[in-house]
This record gives structure tokens, sequence and C-alpha cells, in this order.
């Protein structure tokens, strides 16, 4: 499939892996929006969040306890040295996606603003 996290995934296209387990990868973002930004994405293609059902709830609950771990890991965690982080999931074009493989947003080491743009 013609999916570029999927490469990324596959290792085609090669990324520095922060962490990775049997279901998910976790990488640098290329443009990094904060001081650390991570994406998590899952080994198996899914178009978006849209694409998914309460099927698929054990392995969204493990992108959801990775990223909590990677961002231990990244030393953003409230209590683990950081000051706290925000995981974004953009779904659709209104939601902002631009790359159609799901993928879970770490953002961390500045405060954030609220409502996000
Ligand atoms: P979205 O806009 O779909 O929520 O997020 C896609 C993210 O993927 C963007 O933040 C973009 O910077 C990142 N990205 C796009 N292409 C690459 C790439 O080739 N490598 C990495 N590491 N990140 C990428
Ligand atoms: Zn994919």
């Amino acid at each position: 499939m013609d999916c570029l996290f999927c490469k990324i995934a596959s290792g085609s296209i090669p990324v520095k892996r922060v962490y990775e387990d049997e279901h998910v990868i976790a990488f640098p973002d290329i443009h990094p929006q904060a001081p650390t930004h991570i994406l998590l994405i899952p080994k198996r293609h899914f178009g978006s969040l849209a694409q998914t059902s309460v099927e698929d709830a054990g392995l969204l609950g493990h992108l959801l306890a990775a990223a909590a771990e990677v961002a231990r890991q990244q030393q953003v965690a409230p209590g683990d040295g950081g000051g706290g982080y925000r995981l974004v999931v953009n779904t659709g074009e209104d939601g902002g996606q631009t790359v159609e493989h799901l993928h879970v947003h770490l953002l961390g080491g500045r405060h954030m603003g609220w409502p996000p743009g």
C-alpha cells in the first residue's frame, strides 16, 4: 500500500524509533511543533480514527498507554521531570489530518494553549 506511515512502520523508510512494541512504533515528527513532538502509529493500517470501531478498542487503548510510556521516557510527564503534555489525533480534513494513517501526536516541553487553532 502506498502509505507513508506504513512504509515507516515496515522500515522501508528509516526513522529514529524512540519506542517500539508488537503493535506500535513512535518516532519524532519531521516538523516539530513543540520541543517534544513524537508521533505514535499502529503498525496496522487505519486511514484515521474514523476507520476504527469498538472492536479496535484494545489496539486504541494500547496506543494511548504507549503514548503515556513515551511521555515518561521523554521526561514530559508530570511528576517525571516534565510539566505535562498533550495528545492530538487529527481526524479528517476539518480535523487537520494530512497523513492518512492513524497517528497520535505527543506534544510537550512548552505550555499548550486552549482552544487549539
Ligand atoms: P497530521 O497533520 O496528519 O495530524 O500529522 C501528520 C504529521 O506527520 C505532521 O505533523 C508532519 O510533520 C508529519 N510528517 C509528515 N511526513 C513525515 C515524515 O516523512 N517523517 C516524519 N517523521 N514525520 C512526518
Ligand atoms: Zn498506513
